[in-house]
């Protein structure tokens, strides 16, 4: 694809097997250079109706669920090799619809291809079991699917979060709707394009597009779903939680987090560096389980401090079409609001070390690489997540005061810990309260690994084998055997 294509291509919601044309639309900014790409149909009431309508027919028919598990299996590998051969595309329409590398952004759209070929591997794995009551009875239970799995992705990374939660749900036997993001909704409108391919049961898998005050809270609360699965900010998931529960209605919550590597005293500091770069950077920092705090043991604070800014420093941000270490943040809005936390932290004491402010020599919406030493536990710089590249180093004396800041914010989602101690490694993670603890490497682990928060960051585990409880609920059979 190119530019003119992306402008000229009509990007629709995909329903029942269908491309729906609209009245209403959205723009699409590449935020690299603030201009539009293209327009997007936003799916009103009627649309989100059609597609739970749709889903409902599916349920009903059984096309998911009556046929051997193995089957869906086949589906889903055949889902996989269409999105493998739409990898230029999907990363070329990533990467300018986010700004993020092409390169990261063509590994994003074969993870998705990954998630499922993982997932087809579990399709036929889902099983029950049998409880002994004695001679009298038989008793087993049976996985079976919710029915409509509804399902809301966010920007940042939103072909691979899409594929995420519908291949585990779709392996499982749910029929999926898939609302995207307002922001970034042209990949995953590939990655459709790639399952209408594949061929899947008419109202399987639907995708809706559209603004989140309207799609999105259409179809949550739509009276007919029977799971709700959401990934984004606290403040959405909770609101939608909210509604969610005078229902009834099952949740799935992948929140934000404001996550802490505490670096002890024998930590390797080449791992540290590195761990900085991707943990903190990568995405331009818009990532949920970003290292946004480093917890640094006082003797070797300073060095700390100046290697990791230092590396900070070397980094080329710029347009993600042309080799950029860092692309640009999503929006201007989110550039603002990184900007305007940087002036606050300031104003709080907190020391600058290198960036804090837009490149003001590009025209689209670029946040240098931010370092913040002697930041306070307590500064809303280390309270709240700011999700783009800004790193809040904060010291210790005492390891039990590096487990308290660690532990020390509403959310849960991931901690890590740096050091060459065998003992101080696998003391660490049950003391972190989080869903995942990562040891001398930011984001070790992949798509076989169980991710999710705990406290605000959320409830309920996506990615591994521990996904499809997400996406299944036990049914009990008591059978007499008194003749
Ligand atoms: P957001 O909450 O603004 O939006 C997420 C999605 O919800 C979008 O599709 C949006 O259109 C939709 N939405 C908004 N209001 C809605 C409503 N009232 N009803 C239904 N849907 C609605 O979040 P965002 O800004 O897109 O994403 C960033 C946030 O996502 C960060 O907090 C980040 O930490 C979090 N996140 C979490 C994970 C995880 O796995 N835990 C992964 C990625 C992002």
């Amino acid at each position: 694809m190119n530019l003119l294509e992306v402008r000229n291509k009509s990007w629709m919601n995909f329903v029942s097997g269908e491309w729906l044309p609209s009245t209403e639309f959205i723009d699409v900014e590449n935020p690299a250079t603030g201009q539009v790409i293209a327009s997007v149909a936003a799916a009103s009431e009627v649309e989100v109706s059609r597609a739970v309508a749709a889903a409902r027919a599916c349920v009903a028919t059984g096309a998911l669920t009556r046929c051997r598990p193995a089957v869906r299996a086949e589906m889903m590998m055949r889902i996989a090799s269409e999105i493998r051969d739409r990898v230029a595309d999907g990363a070329y329409v990533g990467c300018l619809e986010s700004g993020k590398p092409l390169k990261a952004a063509r590994a994003e759209f074969e993870e998705a291809a990954r998630y499922f070929e993982y997932y087809a591997g579990m399709a036929d794995k889902i099983e029950g079991t049998a409880i002994p009551l004695g001679d009298a009875y038989l008793d087993y239970t049976i996985r079976e699917p919710y029915g409509i799995s509804v399902q809301v992705v966010p920007w940042n990374f939103a072909p691979s979060i899409c594929a995420r939660s519908l291949a585990p749900a779709l392996a499982a036997g749910n029929a999926v709707i898939v609302k995207s993001p307002e922001l970034t909704p042209l990949a995953t409108i590939i990655l459709f394009e790639a399952i209408e391919r594949a061929g899947v049961p008419k109202g399987a898998v639907n995708l809706l597009c559209g603004l989140g005050k309207t799609t999105g809270a259409a179809l949550v609360s739509h009276p007919d779903i029977d799971q709700i699965v959401f990934t984004g900010s606290v403040q959405t998931g909770v609101s939608i939680m909210k509604a969610a529960s005078e229902r009834s209605v099952p949740c799935v919550m992948e929140l934000g987090g404001k996550s802490a590597g505490i670096v002890f005293a024998d930590a390797n500091l080449d791992q540290v560096v590195e761990s900085v770069r991707s943990g903190t950077f990568y995405n331009a920092g818009q990532v949920c389980s970003a290292l946004s705090r480093l917890v640094v043991h006082a003797s070797i604070y300073d060095v700390v401090v100046e290697k990791v800014s230092a590396m900070a420093r070397t980094l080329k941000v710029g347009d993600g079409l042309v080799g950029a270490d860092m692309g640009p943040v999503v929006s201007e809005h989110q550039l603002r609001k990184i900007e305007s936390v940087c002036d606050r932290a300031k104003t709080a004491g907190a020391r600058l070390v290198t960036g804090g402010q837009r490149l003001q020599d590009k025209a689209g919406w670029f946040m240098q690489p931010t370092v913040f030493a002697d930041v306070d536990p307590n500064m809303e710089i280390a309270q709240e997540e700011i999700f783009g590249p800004v790193l809040s180093i904060i010291k210790f004396n005492k390891d039990d005061e590096a487990f308290d800041i660690a532990n020390g914010t509403r959310f849960g989602l991931v901690s890590g810990v740096f050091t060459q101690r065998l003992n101080t490694a696998l003391k660490a993670p049950p003391r972190l309260n989080a869903g995942q603890v990562f040891v001398n490497e930011w984001f070790a682990g992949g798509i076989e690994t169980p991710f999710g928060g705990n406290r605000m960051s959320g409830h309920g585990r996506e990615k591994g084998q521990e996904a499809i409880d997400s996406y299944v609920r036990t049914k009990n059979v008591a059978i007499s055997l008194a003749v």
